[in-house]
């Protein structure tokens, strides 16, 4: 991991997986809890270190001072480093279409976790991810908000046993909270989710399951021959609704790679390239910024256009929409570890399709 060599390997099989949205069927949301080391997008976020988590104000958009919300969260361990036995990274974006510009990356921030086989929060031996009550061993470490699942010391005055971050966020959960206060069925110790969801705040919650890519070795598609997936963005509708033409070589690529997988969400690559999807803005990766350690960061993996049909987000013409064309995210290739630091700020580049007027 940390050796750098990786950038010319030969190797000539597809490592690249790719990442798809995974509805959750009612009564699973269990699935999602930390103890089971979920990639998921939206909801709120599943803490892999459950006691030092980020505070409010270290994810609030520095454009509107909003809180931001969780898009994604990628469990990644990296088992050549015992520090990384587990390992996650965490997108977070800001909800206000305002805040979203042109190849910009300001609205968005990403955060890496990380933890070695032996520590406090989690057993040696994998979770029984098929077992629905295992999260219940799983022990509480502090009380996070209900509504956002940011760290709450507030506690409701009357059961003392939900907990907010802020006035604000009780006000919000009291007409759902008030029907268990007092009776609480909910089951803090094990900080599972009550069901609450504030849609305005965060994102629908999806789980991520991830697959291979298969190698692309089939004939080319000609453009017509694309697949128009339901509920997709196809090449031509992206063309109609931003009244743009959508061109150039980077561009065709990415339609002839992505075609065969029409609905990846996803793209993990680690120290792979990103598959850009314009000519314009690319980065190079003399130009990734280094990460605080002074080592260099090195491409992990990107979020696809396609994720934004199942983010519930209005995309309009004229004036700015919360979009992109893609994320690209940057994680330090030392993995590195600060003290008294469990969440590590990495690198995103949002790069959008290329606009040429019609
Ligand atoms: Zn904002
Ligand atoms: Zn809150
Ligand atoms: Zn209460
Ligand atoms: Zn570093």
């Amino acid at each position: 991991m940390a050796s750098s060599d990786s950038e010319n390997s030969d190797n000539s099989e597809s490592s690249i997986e790719l990442g798809f949205v995974q509805r959750l069927e009612i009564g699973q949301q269990w699935r999602l809890h930390r103890c089971y080391f979920p990639s998921k997008i939206g909801g709120k976020p599943a803490w892999l270190n459950p006691k030092d988590i980020p505070k409010t104000d270290d994810l609030k958009c520095s454009l509107c001072g909003k809180a931001m919300a969780l898009l994604l969260q990628i469990y990644a361990p990296n088992d050549d480093n015992s520090d990384t036995f587990h390992r996650t990274i965490y997108v977070f974006c800001c909800k206000s279409e305002s805040c979203y510009e042109h190849n910009s990356n300001i609205p968005f921030r990403v955060l890496r976790c990380q933890l070695s086989k032996d520590n406090e929060f989690y057993d040696r031996n994998p979770p029984d991810y098929e077992s629905p009550e295992y999260f219940k061993s799983c022990k509480n470490f502090i009380e996070v908000c209900r509504v956002c699942g940011f760290a709450g010391n507030k506690t409701c005055s009357r059961c003392h046993k939900a907990s907010y971050c802020c006035k604000e966020h009780q006000t919000l959960h009291w007409k759902f909270h008030k029907v268990t206060c007092g009776s609480d069925s909910h089951d803090s110790t094990a900080g599972v989710d009550d069901g609450f969801f504030a849609g305005d705040l965060m994102f629908p919650e999806y789980e991520i399951v991830m697959e291979t890519e298969e190698s692309n070795s089939c004939d080319v598609l000609s453009q017509d021959e694309l697949p128009e997936a339901n509920g997709q963005f196809s090449p031509s509708e992206l063309e109609q609704f931003a009244n743009v033409n959508l061109v150039g070589q980077e561009f065709s690529s990415f339609r002839k790679i992505t075609a065969t997988s029409p609905d990846q969400v996803l793209r993990y690559d680690k120290a792979g390239s990103p598959l850009w999807c314009s000519g314009d803005n690319k980065l190079s990766s003399d130009k990734v910024p280094k990460c605080s350690c002074g080592a260099d960061r090195y491409f992990e993996f990107q979020v696809m256009p396609q994720l934004l049909n199942y983010l519930n987000v209005q995309n309009t013409i004229d004036g700015p929409s919360i979009d992109w064309g893609i994320l690209a995210v940057f994680t330090c290739s030392a993995d590195c570890q600060s003290a008294g630091q469990s969440y590590h700020l990495e690198y995103l580049h949002k790069q959008d399709f290329e606009q040429i007027q019609s």
